[in-house]
């Protein structure tokens, strides 16, 4: 079995705060294989825009700081990597795609000159520079890439900015592509193209993916494998398939119970009840235990842990685990699970 092109060991990002430390990201493990794509999905608060910014070193500080953990990409542990060897890898090896790419696009420099700049970085001379902008320009599904060369981020759509911004990120032919929420802003018909155009891409150049969002959506249309975010931890991971045919933390149920569905028209939709816990105070043992359905005395005394380990479908929940006190509550979960 190949490495893994990424491989997340038990990674820990905390914030200092005036409420003590935070725990935004807390001990989370998942990897990425070549070419394929791994989502990582959950509600906002939950962590995984953090995890997608620790991976680079883009943690904002100096509140933000990664405790403990191994990124390991290739053969490096990107944690053991200098600032400058990290500046090597961000964007050339690695690339990352924001929800709003007004925030990341330059407002005062051309779009020509913000591609060049990401090529002539890592050291690509400026004529092919040119040519391989316009080239991406025109591959991202710009009309008239010589024109949008010489445009301002202003006088483009919310469309065209995504893609000018994926333009950039593949400036380099990058092996992981992070993407966080990259459609999130833009209407239904443009957020299906530049799936579209990401899936074509990574089937052209065998680039990995690793999508942070919080649509199931997107993930049925886009994803390999996928790893549920909550509060800090991964919940539940599975390849896209096995996860919509039976998820099986509580958590999962809920949010594909809020799904839309096509049976379901006209009834009102399901919600998960409550709100993410805060981050500097985290339920002591299942910290989806005020949200669960299923509670029981077990699951506020006892820390669940993704069970069974090692497996290819491991769920953070005490349902799984038939060592733990007052099991088995499964038929009252509505799985076959285990
Ligand atoms: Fe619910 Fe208990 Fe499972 Fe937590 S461990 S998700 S409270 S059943």
């Amino acid at each position: 079995m190949p490495e893994p092109l990424l491989s997340v060991e038990n990674l820990r990002t905390y914030f200092s705060s005036s409420r003590g430390t935070v725990k935004a990201v807390d001990g989370v493990s998942f990897t990425v294989e070549r070419g394929e794509t791994r989502a990582i999905v959950g509600e906002s608060g939950c962590g995984k825009s953090m995890t997608a910014l620790s991976l680079l070193q883009l943690v904002p500080e100096p509140a933000g700081y990664i405790d403990s953990g191994r990124i390991l990409f290739e053969t490096r542990d990107l944690l053991d990597l200098t600032w400058s060897q990290m500046r090597e890898i961000r964007g050339r090896e690695i690339a990352m795609i924001f929800q709003e790419p007004m925030t990341s696009l330059n407002p005062v420099h051309t779009v020509g000159q913000q591609i060049r700049e990401a090529m002539s970085v890592h050291g690509k001379a400026a004529g092919e520079a040119t040519d391989r902008a316009i080239y991406l320009l025109g591959r991202v599904g710009l009309e008239d890439p010589a024109q949008a060369l010489r445009q301002y981020p202003h006088e483009l759509s919310g469309g065209m900015r995504q893609r000018v911004m994926i333009a950039i990120a593949l400036a380099n032919q990058p092996k992981l592509l992070i993407a966080d929420e990259p459609t999130t802003a833009l209407d239904v018909t443009v957020q299906a193209q530049i799936l579209a155009l990401i899936r074509e891409l990574q089937a052209e150049t065998g680039m990995a993916v690793l999508l942070i969002t919080h649509d199931l959506g997107i993930v049925a249309e886009v994803a390999d494998q996928v790893s549920v975010m909550y509060a800090g931890q991964i919940i539940e991971s599975a390849d896209t398939r096995s996860l919509f045919k039976d998820p099986r933390h509580p958590y999962t149920k809920g949010l594909f119970a809020s799904l839309p569905a096509r049976n379901r028209r006209g009834q009102d939709l399901a919600t998960l009840e409550g709100i993410v816990p805060d981050a500097a105070a985290w339920p002591p043992a299942c910290r989806f235990a005020p949200r669960c359905p299923y509670r029981w005395e077990s699951c506020d005394t006892l820390r669940p842990k993704l069970f069974p380990p090692e497996s290819d479908r491991p769920v953070r929940c005490h349902l799984y685990d038939p060592t733990i006190p007052g099991w088995p509550r499964l038929e009252k979960a509505g799985t076959t699970a285990v």
